[in-house]
């Protein structure tokens, strides 16, 4: 049997980016992915949103450390991940009543500020010169500068390289089909070979997670399945956007994609088979988002639609932030998964933090609020 230290499970952003770590700091790694390299979350078209602004306040310390080392990493990994710092204007109009709304903007900006990511509110007149060709309904803006987007695909493919010039070693088409816990760990493999981890396995699998761990372990991890569909529309000439733009009462995120096109995504569903792993555009969400849309962007009413997609799905946990911590009961285990649709952007923290833990046997302190145990998990 193949005997290494380090085994990665998932070759999306997360196992990537770990396996990236590890090998950095000298550990043997073998990262195993069942199918190809960013076939899950991390793949699909499109951009994904850097964003520290209107996160959980329990991810604030992670995703600040995260908007610390994203602007670094094309230089380290050598290879582009497509990142852009352009800044987020999420819009609030006054129609919403209670503390969702605008009104809970001064403590928003509060607590974030405190977290030490950078934000402030703007009024309208401002947020005219910062974006012109908002619809009339907004009335102010939460703007984060430090908030931007990156290529999801050629970021997870990035650090892929990267490890592997490291000396990472990394397998396509090779799931995992169980983990069995002894002295060490010992992964049975759907080639029918088996692979021992003597320290750690880092289980980043992401939409298998769940499945892995019952077989594995008897334990019961409550999350589910969520795909968002998003849109990509023709930009009117002349009409660009300087900043991405989330409005959290339309469920609305607007970004510009490098072809110039405008994608529309923001946390509606599609529908999505959890068994096949397939999912299928629904016309009434693609009706919603353009309705948004020319709301917001009164300019792009009537925009071409060049583009309906909802093939990927992460995974939702109850109180949508996610799991990274160790199996109870066993932590030659750490997991890292149940993103609730935003952990693109984390990643390179939750790598960073991950390898130190499986290197050094400390849980790092930015990894606390994200247990097993808040969701009622156990060993059994
Ligand atoms: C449409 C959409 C929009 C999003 N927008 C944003 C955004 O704007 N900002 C943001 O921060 N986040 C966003 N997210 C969330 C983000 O993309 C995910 O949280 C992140 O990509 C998860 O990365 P991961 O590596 O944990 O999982 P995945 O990318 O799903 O990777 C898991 C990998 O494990 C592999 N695998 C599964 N089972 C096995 C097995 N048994 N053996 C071996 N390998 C296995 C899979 O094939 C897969 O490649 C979005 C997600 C979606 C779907």
């Amino acid at each position: 049997m193949e005997t290494v230290e380090y085994v990665v499970v998932g070759g999306g952003v997360a196992g990537t980016a770990t396996a990236w770590r590890l090998a950095g700091r000298g550990a043997d790694v073998v990262l195993l992915e069942a199918d190809e390299l960013a076939s899950g979350a991390s793949g699909g078209p499109g951009r994904r949103g850097v964003r520290a602004g209107g996160r959980d306040l329990r991810e604030l310390p992670l995703v600040r450390r995260a908007l610390e080392l994203w602007p670094g990493l094309d230089a380290e990994l050598g290879a582009p991940t497509g990142y852009r710092r352009n800044g987020l204007l999420s819009l609030y109009d006054v129609e919403i009543a209670g503390v969702s709304g605008w009104q809970s903007l001064p403590a928003r900006v509060q607590a974030q500020r405190a977290a030490g990511v950078r934000c402030e509110i703007v009024e309208r007149e401002r947020l005219d010169d910062l974006q012109p060709g908002i619809g009339d309904e907004v009335r102010f803006a939460v703007h984060t500068p430090d908030d931007g987007t990156a290529d999801h695909p050629a970021t997870t493919r990035a650090f892929a390289k990267a490890a592997v010039e490291r000396g990472a070693r990394i397998r396509e088409h090779t799931a995992v089909t169980k983990l069995v816990p002894g002295d060490t760990v010992t992964l049975e493999l759907a080639t029918g070979e088996r692979l021992r981890a003597t320290r750690k396995v880092i289980l980043a699998a992401n939409r298998s997670t769940p499945r892995l761990l019952a077989d594995s372990f008897g334990i019961s991890l409550p999350l589910w399945e969520k795909a968002t569909q998003i849109t990509f529309v023709a930009a009117p000439p002349g009409c660009t956007l300087n900043h991405q733009l989330g409005h959290p009462r339309r469920s609305l995120s607007v970004k510009m994609t490098d072809e110039g096109q405008v994608m529309l995504s923001g946390g509606r569903p599609g529908g999505w088979n959890p068994v096949t792993g397939a999912g299928t555009t629904d016309p009434s969400v693609l009706r919603t988002a353009l309705s948004d849309l020319a709301a917001t962007l009164p300019a792009l009413a009537g925009a071409e639609v060049l583009a309906v997609d909802n093939s990927r799905a992460d995974t939702s946990t109850i109180d949508l932030i996610p799991v990274v911590d160790a199996v109870p009961g066993f932590d030659r285990v750490l997991v890292a998964t149940g993103w609730s649709g935003h952990g693109f952007a984390l990643a390179p923290a939750v790598a960073e933090a991950l390898a130190s833990w499986a290197l050094d046997g400390t849980r790092p302190e930015v990894l606390q609020p994200f247990t097993f145990a808040r969701l009622g998990v156990g060993s059994v």
